[in-house]
Parts: C-alpha cells; sequence; structure tokens
C-alpha cells in the first residue's frame, strides 16, 4: 500500500545516510590512523612441513581504532584502497616488518624471514622499488629474507607489466610470492615466465579439502604444477591434522594455519628465544 511505502522510505533513507556517515568517519579516522600509530602488524609463523621449525612470518595489519577496538584489513582495507590510503599505509608496512624482522635477528632468530602483502596499486605505484630498498637497507636485512605477496588477481592484471616490476624487486634478492593461488585466472606462459619463487594456495581450496574431493582435485593439480614450474608451494589456512597430512603428503613445502598458530603481535611471537629461555 502507498503506507507502507512511504513509512518504508523514510526508515531506509536514515540508515542509508548512517552507513555513508559510517564510512565517511571511518575514512576520516583512517586518514589519522598512520599519524596516531593505531595501525600494527600482527604476526602469523610459516611452518616448514609438516610441523616445524618456524621459517618466518607473514605480516598481517591491523588497525587499533580508538572506539571500535581492533580491526581486521576486511573492514577498512577497501576503504583504504579506494581513496588511495593504501600506497602510503602499504610503504609503512614494508619498513614496519623490516624494523621487527631485524629485532628477531638481534634478538638470536636470524634465520627467519618476513612476508609482506602488496595491494594493487602499491604494486603498481612507481617508488614501490625505492621503498623496498630504503627498508632493506635502514634496516640491514639480506634481501632474501623479504617476501613480497602479490594476488595471482594483482599479477595477471597487467601481467607484462607484472614481470617487468617483479623482475625489478627480485634483481634486489627479494622473494616473491603469488598469494591466493587458484582464484585467478593465470595463463600458463605468464606463470612460467613471472619472476616469482612462491605459489600460495588459496585458503578457500584448504578449507574445503574434506568436504570436497574437487578441492583435492585442484589442490593436487596446483601442488604439481608448481613442482613442474620449480616453485616452492605454500598452503594456507591450515586448520585440521587431516588437512596437514594430505598437504604434506602431495609435497607443500610451507604450512601457514591456525592449526600450527594464528596471527599475534609480535610480542606474542611463538619461539622467540626468550621465550624457549624463559619456560
Ligand atoms: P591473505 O594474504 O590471504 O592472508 C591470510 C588471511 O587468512 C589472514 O586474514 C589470516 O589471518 C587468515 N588466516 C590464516 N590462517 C587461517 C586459518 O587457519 N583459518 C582461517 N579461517 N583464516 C586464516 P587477515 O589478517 O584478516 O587478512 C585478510 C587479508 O587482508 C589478507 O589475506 C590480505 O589480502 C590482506 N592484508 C592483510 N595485511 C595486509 C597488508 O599489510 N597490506 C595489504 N595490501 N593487504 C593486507
Ligand atoms: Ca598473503
Ligand atoms: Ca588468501
Ligand atoms: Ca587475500
Amino acid at each position: 500500500t502507498k503506507n507502507n511505502g512511504r513509512n518504508g522510505y523514510s526508515f531506509f533513507q536514515p540508515s542509508m545516510n548512517t552507513i555513508a556517515q559510517n564510512q565517511l568517519q571511518l575514512i576520516n579516522d583512517l586518514w589519522l590512523a598512520q599519524e596516531n600509530k593505531e595501525l600494527r602488524l600482527f604476526y602469523q609463523p610459516k611452518f616448514c612441513a609438516p610441523r616445524g621449525p618456524i621459517i618466518g612470518f607473514e605480516a598481517l595489519l591491523r588497525w587499533q581504532h580508538p572506539q571500535r577496538g581492533l580491526l581486521t584489513p576486511d573492514i577498512f582495507l577497501p576503504l583504504a584502497e579506494k581513496t588511495g590510503l593504501i600506497v602510503s599505509i602499504g610503504n609503512w608496512v614494508i619498513g614496519e616488518a623490516c624494523r621487527q624482522l631485524r629485532c628477531w635477528h638481534l634478538q638470536g632468530n636470524s634465520q627467519w624471514s618476513v612476508a609482506v602483502n602488496l595491494s594493487a596499486l602499491q604494486f603498481e605505484q612507481a617508488g614501490l622499488v625505492e621503498t623496498v630498498v630504503n627498508a632493506l637497507e635502514t634496516h640491514q636485512i639480506p634481501p632474501e629474507l623479504l617476501t613480497l605477496e602479490v594476488t595471482e588477481t594483482t599479477a595477471m592484471r597487467d601481467p607484462d607489466e607484472s614481470i617487468r616490476i617483479l623482475t625489478q624487486l627480485t634483481e634486489l634478492g627479494v622473494k616473491a610470492s603469488i598469494d591466493d593461488f587458484g582464484t585467478g585466472y593465470s595463463s600458463l606462459l605468464y606463470l612460467k615466465r613471472l619472476p616469482a619463487s612462491e605459489l600460495k594456495i588459496d585458503r578457500a581450496f584448504v578449507n574445503e579439502l574434506q568436504a570436497k574431493t574437487e578441492d583435492a582435485t585442484i589442490v593436487t593439480a596446483i601442488v604439481a604444477l608448481a613442482q613442474t614450474l620449480n616453485l616452492k608451494v605454500v598452503a594456507e589456512g591450515v586448520e585440521t591434522s587431516e588437512q596437514q597430512a594430505f598437504l604434506t603428503g602431495l609435497g607443500c613445502n610451507t604450512l601457514q594455519g591456525y592449526l600450527l598458530g594464528r596471527p599475534v603481535p609480535p610480542e606474542k611471537v611463538p619461539g622467540l628465544k626468550q621465550y624457549v629461555d624463559g619456560d
């Protein structure tokens, strides 16, 4: 009826405004977040299959929002990408991850590596190589201990350009990893030409390993493909010992997931020398 329509309209309108206002407020807050030092990195361990030792960590962005609490990237990363703020945030991430790695090295864990996620915008930005060089030099990080993770989708946006950028980066000695693999549509020819050293199988496939036989088939094929191309395979999102055993059996080199270790702030990282001594 007419009445319902009007009520629906007047009810709908303010809630739309509320959503928009929330987003605007969040963008505004994000502008200040860096300056106010509200961004931080959590670290999730990567294990040599099947259960260790720890070979390094993936740095994962968190935002300690003054009112909303600890926010994960799904809440703010899309906004950071839309506004372009991701470039300066991403550059901070590279420096901060290297600073943390240097601390761990000085504490005696000199074999550990760190992996950093790059957004598409950051990957395509002209100053990336310089940012990486600066971070490595400032924190005296051996380049081969820094991995840059680029999603398959990002890498395939402009494959020739991606090869050019990744070549520049890997010539510095850093490692490149193709993230969320299996969700994009890589041409095998390009995959072969990408100077990456590692593929990360997307969590979606690992999740469903037991439930769906076709996912087991896909994972098997990805591992075989990676081995053919001489790439290491990282499986992310490992949550059960069945997944751990299956992936290890296939020949995955590295495992990451809640079963083995969740993302934690740096002071809670397992295997720190001070922890081992203290226990
Ligand atoms: P990603 O690169 O695929 O990272 C893996 C995500 O899966 C992380 O979510 C991690 O916490 C989560 N995860 C790890 N193991 C498990 C598991 O066993 N089970 C489940 N259910 N989840 C697991 P997170 O930290 O929320 O990050 C989400 C995404 O945000 C990342 O996905 C990455 O694409 C992006 N991201 C995170 N940090 C950064 C950053 O510094 N820069 C950029 N550009 N993107 C980032
Ligand atoms: Ca990643
Ligand atoms: Ca993923
Ligand atoms: Ca992702």
